[in-house]
């Protein structure tokens, strides 16, 4: 067995009263993308108080930051994430109650998941003193996560190039390596510009924006059957005009397109925008396209995933009390039935792990990573960074089994304590992982061969335009 990071884990383990209090401190700020002033504020002082050396504002993006400590090589990178989703205000409590003065809530667990990247990095600093270690260690501030991908635009100026290994994790119902890639993935606003005209009087003098969304969507729905099974594409119309009587003049639609592979997104994408030039004809309105992400998909490296594997084995699963037993029971009372034994079947596990799971509320157990990956289904902006170097990520449990992702209920568990147990053990497995790499050379050389050999012949192009910027006005 690999040397244990004792004296990291053990101020882990005596610095949860202060983690579990930034991690609250997040979760009450409840910022969503580019609008995280605080939380990256909050973090970023946390580890200049630490000793770290602190960058802010990094990459056109004023709420990224990139926190070092130590010196030369190696350099092992951790992610830290600290956004939430607009919609999903709710109190800390097992039942629905939205909470007083704010439309946003940690509907993702991203107050965990940056805090326990600070228990991390904080505790493997502490290892590396008392050892004498060489090695630098980076935490990225990483905004925007949800929708805007702040990772892409930190990508694209090149701010992973140099990391021997990046390590994060996510907040999730198991505790298990994530072994899947991700759907690389465009996301953009068209917008129409018609002719308002009175819809009774003269419509013959108007030119609908709305007319033309809605064309543009059937096109798109035709697409459906001539494009691969894995890809997907959805929409919402953001602006569909303010009344029936007045013919619109403008109208909005917001699309998102992903694939499996990079470059399929890239065709896709162009096809999806002829959908919207063709709309844009028929109907003799004008239109706009505001590129708003454009992401890769997930580069695994299964080297690195074992290094979490056996981090994981080494620290244990969250040490869950009985009242986190009681506060998760009490919500997945709130699921509707069959909901638990559904995300166990989509969860890719064997029979035997499925037996074990069925009658817990939470997953207190480690699982073994998956014989082999499922198709991918989300996206995320840790694709652009595992093309830029080895990079690898696990799920620690933080709420029920069965707890949809985005949903009130999870937003209750990020903000009490079942989540807050699984995120010290979150810290103490990327403290674990990375000391383990600092420590060993062969292991980072191989690491580095198999990056090597699953990016030969494609190298990384950040699909974000040299020129464009993050659009700072699409959330509120
Ligand atoms: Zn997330």
């Amino acid at each position: 067995m690999n040397q244990r990071a004792e004296t990291a884990l053990n101020f882990i383990e005596d610095s949860k009263a202060m983690l579990e209090k930034v991690s609250d401190q997040l979760w009450d700020y409840a910022e969503v993308a580019l609008k995280e002033h605080h939380s990256a504020r909050y973090l970023a002082d946390a580890l200049e108080n630490e000793g770290f050396d602190v960058q802010r504002g990094l990459a056109d993006l004023p709420t990224s930051f990139l926190a070092t400590w130590g010196d030369g090589e190696p350099v092992i990178g951790f992610l830290a994430e600290y956004d939430a989703l607009s919609g999903l205000s709710q109190e800390a409590v097992p039942y629905r109650k939205e909470r007083p003065g704010t439309d946003n809530g940690h509907g993702c667990g991203h107050n965990l998941l940056g805090t326990a990247i600070l228990g991390a990095v904080l505790g493997l600093k502490q290892q590396m003193i008392e050892e004498g270690m060489t090695g630098t260690i980076r935490f990225y501030g990483c905004p925007a996560e949800e929708n805007l991908s702040g990772k892409a635009f930190m990508a694209r100026e090149g701010l992973f190039d140099d990391c021997d290994a990046c390590l994060t994790w996510h907040p999730g119902a198991v505790n298990r390596v994530r072994r899947s890639s991700s759907l690389a993935n465009n996301a953009m606003n068209i917008e129409f510009f018609g002719q308002a005209a009175h819809a009774a009087g003269d419509p013959h003098n108007g030119r609908s924006g709305l007319d033309a969304v809605q064309l543009m969507n059937m096109g798109v729905e035709f697409m459906r059957e001539h494009m691969s099974s894995l890809a997907r594409i959805h929409y919402v119309i953001t602006d569909g005009g303010r009344q029936p009587n007045v013919v619109p003049d403008y109208a909005k639609v917001w699309y998102l397109v992903r694939a499996p592979q990079r470059d399929e997104v890239d065709s896709l994408y162009q096809r999806v925008l002829d959908c919207a030039r063709g709309a844009a004809i028929m109907t003799g309105t004008k239109y706009q396209v505001q590129l708003l992400k454009a992401i890769w998909n997930l580069l695994p490296n299964r080297t690195l995933e074992h290094v979490l594997s056996e981090a994981m084995e080494q620290v244990g699963p969250p040490d869950f009390s009985k009242a986190s037993h009681q506060f998760a029971e009490a919500i997945s009372q709130t699921f509707e039935p069959g909901r638990k034994e559904s995300f166990l079947l989509g969860q890719n596990l064997t029979q035997r792990q499925r037996k074990i799971l069925e009658p817990k509320i939470l997953n207190d157990i480690l699982l073994d990573a998956p014989a082999s990956p499922l198709e991918p289904r989300g996206s995320t902006d840790v694709g652009d960074v595992s093309w830029c170097c080895p990079t690898a990520q696990f799920t620690m449990a933080c709420n029920a089994l069965g707890t949809p992702g985005h949903s009130w209920q999870f937003v209750a568990q990020a903000g009490a304590n079942v989540g807050r147990e699984g995120m010290i053990a979150a810290a103490k497995v990327l403290a674990q992982a990375g000391y383990r790499l600092l420590q060993a050379p062969n292991l980072r050389r191989r690491v580095g061969e198999e990056f090597a050999c699953r990016t030969e012949g494609r190298l990384y192009r950040s699909a974000m335009p040299k020129d464009q910027k993050p659009a700072f006005d699409q959330f509120r």
